[in-house]
Order: structure tokens, then C-alpha cells, then sequence
């Protein structure tokens, strides 16, 4: 991704000061090693086992930091269950199947999607529950949410061995994984990466020259090699088991240049420095590059965006269906609906990613 050549460091941001454990650390392992490159910042941020933001204090929901699909409307769980117990169908319903989730959160999208399978009892019976998982408390959550399930655990997907055929769910887990990022400056591409400023805060910072395309000055480009690795991984899998995956997410259908590092804490956008560890910090995903490295690993793929997605799985009549048995709720569900699929919302910002075996067609 970025090809790194020494260079000196520069500073291009103010200063910015953040506050709690996971802070001081980072400012004690830059003032040790020198400024990190982004994808090491946003692992600290995320999974440091004592200041990260999934480790240490994740807050999922409407009371919480941010809002998904699942916790928009219980349609989405359904519907994905569905598709689930589609693919299961088309492999000729075998007598096991393993269901795997990446970052369940707090198991919202699976119970729903368990309970929607409930039509085919014996998809049911044949379902072997995986969650991959980093979170200590959020796997407590999903423990809850999912106890009749008998779900086991593991912290990689490349821990997942066997021929089981397997069918995998992906939401807004992509955009965890750690990007890099270079920026354009007037002596060509450098690596951006996060330093001190003479004030003891956080900055950008730039690093090493790297190569890259043509771009006016400032401009920004992103690669995440975690994220082709894991592409890789789903793509092997699918192809080995003969399965099926989704990935659901925000990010690019194409490729682009851009800053989408973001921070999001209590509903609102914050500054990526600004927090470390008490804010959720994300990038836009990289499909063109996901995808990809799933067909070289042996997959079929497929991009459509949500909105299309959910359409075709017939989220309309399954909204109808619960305004008539609701009819006070008519409202609420047509407000869910439209969050979910209209252009404006997530609709078209957010992408599904299908890698299927070859010779399975997504449903
Ligand atoms: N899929 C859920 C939660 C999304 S939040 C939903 O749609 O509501 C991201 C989830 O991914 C959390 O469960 C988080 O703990 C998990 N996660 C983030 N990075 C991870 C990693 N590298 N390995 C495993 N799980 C991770």
C-alpha cells in the first residue's frame, strides 16, 4: 500500500489535546518510538486493552455513541436472516452449517436473523453459531442476546478451520479495520502519521515519502492492508467451504482519494485526535480493494448498494407487513424503512460486498 522512503518529520496540524489513560499511553509510546502511522493510532484507539474504545467502554445504541441498521429496525436482522437461510437452501439445506458473524456488536442483527430463520426449522437445527469478537464486554452482551444459541467465540477469522460450509455477516466491521494515509504535500506523497506538537498534544504529523498517483496538493489517499487481508480470508473461506458472505458498510464502490478517517462519539462527529479511545473511529471501506482480494482468494463477488439490496429482498412488503399487524406504528416503520433504504440516508452511502463460492449464486 504506502511504499515508505526516510524523510524528515513536519507538522501540518495544530495542536490538539485529548484527556484519559488511553491518551497518556499514546504520548508516552510517540515520545518512545516517534510519531505512529494512523492504523497503529486507530488499533490503540479501538483495542487498547485498557483505554480502547471496544475494550474498555463500547456504547452501542441510541443512548449511546452511534446508531446501525439493526438498531434502526429490526427488519434488517430479518431480512439478512433470510438470505442466510436462502444460501443454505441452495447448498441443498445441509445438515450443518456454520453461521459466522464479524463484530456482532450487541447481537441485535443475529437475534433477529435467528428468529426470521425459525421458518426453516431445520436450517435451524443445522446452524453452528461463530461470533468473532475482540470485545470483552461486548461478548458478554452477545452471550445475553444470543443464549439459546450455544455461540462460540474467537478473536480472528483466520482462526476459523474446517470444510463446514459456511455463510458469513459482516456490519459496519470493515470500517474498524485500520487504514493508513498518505497526504500530497509540495515535495510529493508522505505518509501522514500522528506525533506531538510542541505542546505535549496530538498532531498530524508527516512521515516518510511514499508513492502515489498524480493529485493537487493536500489531497489524501488511504489503503488498509488489514483490510485486504481480511478480504483475502473471506474470499478463501467461501471458496473453501463452498459458502457465501456479506459485508455491509459505508465506503466507496469505487476507487478514490479522500480523508474519511472519522470519529463519532454521543451521535456527533468529533476530531479524530481529539479523543483517543472514547470515541468510536472509523474510515470509509476500501470495497474495490475487499472485494478484490476475495476474488483473488478464489471468490465470485458482487457490489449493489443497501438500498438495493434490501429492496430486492423485499423490505417493502415486510414493512407493510408490520404496519398493518402494528397499525400505530405505520409511522415509526415508514420512518425505518426510509433511513434504511432512501438515497439520502444510508441507502446509497452504504455498500453490500457478496463474496460467494464459485457456481453460488447470491440470492
Ligand atoms: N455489527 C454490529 C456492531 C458494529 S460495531 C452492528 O451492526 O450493530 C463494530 C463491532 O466490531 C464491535 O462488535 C467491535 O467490538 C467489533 N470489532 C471491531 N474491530 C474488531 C476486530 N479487529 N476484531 C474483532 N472484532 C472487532
Amino acid at each position: 500500500c504506502l511504499t515508505p522512503h526516510p524523510g524528515r518529520l513536519r507538522r501540518l496540524d495544530p495542536p490538539r489535546r485529548g484527556e484519559g489513560g488511553a491518551f497518556q499511553r499514546l504520548i508516552e509510546r510517540i515520545r518512545a518510538d516517534g510519531p505512529l502511522p494512523i492504523d497503529t493510532y486507530m488499533d490503540a484507539c479501538l483495542h487498547d486493552p485498557e483505554g480502547g474504545y471496544y475494550a474498555a467502554r463500547p456504547n452501542l445504541g441510541e443512548h449511546g455513541d452511534f446508531i446501525t441498521a439493526p438498531h434502526v429496525s429490526q427488519m434488517f436482522g430479518e431480512l439478512l436472516g433470510l438470505w442466510v437461510v436462502e444460501v443454505w437452501t441452495r447448498l441443498g439445506g445441509p445438515n450443518r452449517l456454520r453461521l459466522v458473524e464479524l463484530g456482532p456488536g450487541d447481537g441485535t442483527l443475529m437475534s433477529d436473523a435467528l428468529r426470521a430463520a425459525r421458518i426453516a426449522p431445520a436450517f435451524a437445527a443445522a446452524v453452528e453459531l461463530v461470533l468473532v469478537e475482540t470485545s470483552a464486554p461486548l461478548r458478554a452482551r452477545q452471550a445475553q442476546a444470543l443464549a439459546g444459541h450455544a455461540p462460540r467465540w474467537l478473536s480472528r477469522i483466520e482462526n476459523l478451520d474446517g470444510d463446514v460450509p459456511t455463510v458469513l455477516l459482516a456490519n459496519e466491521f470493515l470500517d474498524c479495520l485500520p487504514i493508513r494515509q498518505a497526504v500530497r504535500g509540495r515535495d510529493g506523497w508522505r505518509e501522514r502519521r500522528v506525533g506531538l506538537d510542541r505542546a505535549g498534544g496530538l498532531a498530524f504529523v508527516a512521515g516518510e515519502r511514499v508513492g502515489g498517483p498524480d493529485a493537487p496538493l493536500g489531497a489524501v489517499l488511504e489503503c488498509s492492508p488489514r483490510l485486504a487481508e481480511v478480504g483475502a480470508s473471506i474470499g478463501a473461506l467461501v471458496a473453501r467451504t463452498g459458502g457465501a458472505a456479506l459485508a455491509i458498510d459505508y465506503g466507496r464502490a469505487e476507487p478514490g482519494l479522500g480523508d474519511t478517517l472519522q470519529a463519532v462519539r454521543g451521535h456527533a462527529k468529533e476530531r479524530p485526535l481529539a479523543n483517543p479511545g472514547e470515541a468510536d473511529l472509523t474510515a470509509h471501506v476500501d470495497f474495490p480493494t475487499f472485494l478484490a482480494a476475495a476474488k483473488n482468494a478464489g471468490a465470485q463477488v458482487e457490489i449493489v448498494t443497501q438500498g438495493a439490496f434490501l429492496r430486492r429482498l423485499g423490505i417493502e412488503d415486510r414493512a407493510a407487513a408490520l404496519a398493518r399487524a402494528n397499525p400505530d406504528e405505520g409511522e415509526r416503520v415508514d420512518r425505518q424503512l426510509d433511513r434504511l433504504i432512501g438515497p439520502d440516508q444510508m441507502g446509497t452511502l452504504f455498500k453490500v460486498g457478496t463474496s460467494t463460492a464459485p457456481g453460488l449464486d447470491p440470492p
